[in-house]
């Protein structure tokens, strides 16, 4: 078949990957000058790593995207290194997955090769240890993670909201302490609406030791994108799809600015409020529906400076209440050596933020301006003289918002129009979206795109 694929994201590059070496004819449109969506990097000249223009780590447990690489013949280009992790309480940071017999242990050799397991525990005694609140609160931070860890089953939790859900098993306080930062910073707004079965998966699937590739994730998506071509597949970069439309003999036409070529199948991995501008015949229900999947954006300032700013601390999480300009503090040198960077110390400055929020629009300048005291606050000896260059990226489909009874809403990847597909963030449950799950929506959806009808 000759199938046409919108968007060279790991959706999108992976179903090519499939479909050509199942013999297909695929082409792929890309908007903008890059392959890898949301996980693509960029390099500053001083520079031997890309950097991902949103911070972006795997776990161990992420199965697909690691299949995936040792098919591409690069598993010995990613390795998982187990970074601190840590939250922020009353202007203090507080590591919660770093061994608390002391930083020794890090340096030998036994520190390296820490199981999971003896990961988990470490973040186990962390927790324990966790002095703001009473010890009691502790344990029943301890006792939820671990019923949750070991709940097989998500789907009665998809009925109710993880803020009532958690609050009631951990507590107030420990609820307020440890989890109810984490989903104000990625939800917002929606923070209580989100269900329990989306915060499950984050505790089943996630393992302390992150993985990264060497190069950044850039050297992973290029090496995908150079397999897809040497199968057969046509990448086309800065070609934008503008319109969508069935024609009667059952075949997909898509508009571009010069040209409307004709596909047998088209698999859009674009965001589902894309999809439905873009194709007006699409039913007005099913039109509504892609309409009220929420979902919310991201803004991070990247920040090149001269020297280390956090003790230590790979991910600081900030409680909205502690009153920052961002939520997420992601210093990337204490998780990748800076000698990959020239030297430079990496921050990013991050926040899930709704569309049409006044970061959006702000030039990187004004950004920092509104972001320094914040980090001043963090490392009150940061001097702006410290600042080598600063980047600001944004994307208004960065999280989807999975609600109450979520799986009922989620479409399918067939649309209602006969040889229309698509594969998107949104329709990846209850994990949260990520390039493991790119790589087995896009998987998932090869399949149903490359067979026979
Ligand atoms: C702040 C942030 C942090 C993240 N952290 C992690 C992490 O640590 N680990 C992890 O695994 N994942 C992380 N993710 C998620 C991960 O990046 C995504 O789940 C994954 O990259 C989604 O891939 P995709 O191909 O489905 O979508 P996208 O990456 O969004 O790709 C879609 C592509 O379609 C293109 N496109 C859209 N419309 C058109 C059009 N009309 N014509 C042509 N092209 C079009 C876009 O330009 C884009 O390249 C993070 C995401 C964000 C925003």
């Amino acid at each position: 078949m000759n199938i046409g694929i919108i968007g060279a994201g790991v959706t999108g590059l992976t179903a090519a990957y499939d479909l050509t070496r199942q013999g297909h004819r695929v082409t792929l449109y890309e908007a903008r000058p890059y392959v890898g969506g949301l996980a693509a990097g960029f390099k500053d000249e001083a520079w031997d790593w890309s950097l991902e223009r949103f911070y972006h780590h795997i776990f161990a447990s992420d199965r697909d995207i690691i299949t995936l690489v040792k098919e591409l013949g690069i598993a010995d280009m990613l390795f998982f290194p187990s970074p601190v992790t840590s939250i922020l309480k009353d202007g203090k940071c507080y590591p919660i997955n770093k061994p608390l017999v002391g930083p020794w242990l890090e340096r030998l050799p036994l520190g390296k090769t820490l199981s999971n397991g003896a990961d988990l525990l470490a973040t186990a005694l962390r927790v324990l240890a966790f002095r703001p609140i009473p010890f009691l609160a502790r344990l029943r931070v301890g006792l939820t993670t671990a019923y949750l860890r070991y709940n097989p089953r998500w789907q009665p939790l998809e009925r109710v909201t993880a803020d009532a859900w958690l609050s009631r098993a951990a507590g107030a306080r420990a609820y307020e302490a440890f989890w109810q930062p984490l989903l104000e910073g990625k939800f917002g707004p929606y923070y209580r609406e989100v269900n329990m079965a989306w915060f499950w998966a984050r505790i089943v699937a996630r393992t302390p030791k992150l993985g990264y590739f060497e190069g950044g994730f850039q050297a992973f998506l290029d090496a995908l994108a150079a397999q897809v071509r040497a199968q057969g597949g046509d990448i086309r970069l800065e070609h934008h799809v503008r319109g969508i439309q069935p024609t009667a003999d059952g075949r997909i036409r898509l508009e571009l600015r010069d040209e409307a070529p004709l596909y047998d199948r088209v698999l859009a991995t674009c965001s589902p409020a894309m999809l439905k501008e873009r194709t007006p015949a699409l039913p007005a229900a099913y039109a509504a529906g892609l309409e009220d999947l929420l979902s919310m954006g991201a803004v991070v300032l990247i920040l090149a400076v001269t020297q280390p700013v956090s003790a230590g601390h790979y991910w600081i999480n900030i409680p909205k209440r502690e009153g920052f300009p961002f939520l997420a503090f992601v210093e990337h040198t204490h998780y990748i050596d800076r000698r990959h960077y020239g030297g430079d110390t990496l921050l990013y400055c991050g926040d899930y933020l709704e569309p049409g929020h006044p970061y959006f629009e702000m030039e990187p300048e004004a950004l920092l301006e509104r972001f320094i005291p914040g980090i001043q606050r963090l490392n009150p000896a940061f001097d702006r003289s410290w600042i080598r260059k600063v980047w600001k990226f944004s994307e208004s489909y960065a999280q989807p918002v999975p609600l109450v009874n979520h799986s009922q809403r989620i479409p399918p990847l067939e649309t209602p129009l006969p040889n229309l597909y698509m594969a998107n963030m949104s329709q990846v449950y209850p994990w949260d979206r990520g390039t493991n799950y790119a790589v087995e929506i896009g998987r998932r959806a090869a399949r149903l795109v490359g067979a026979a009808s």
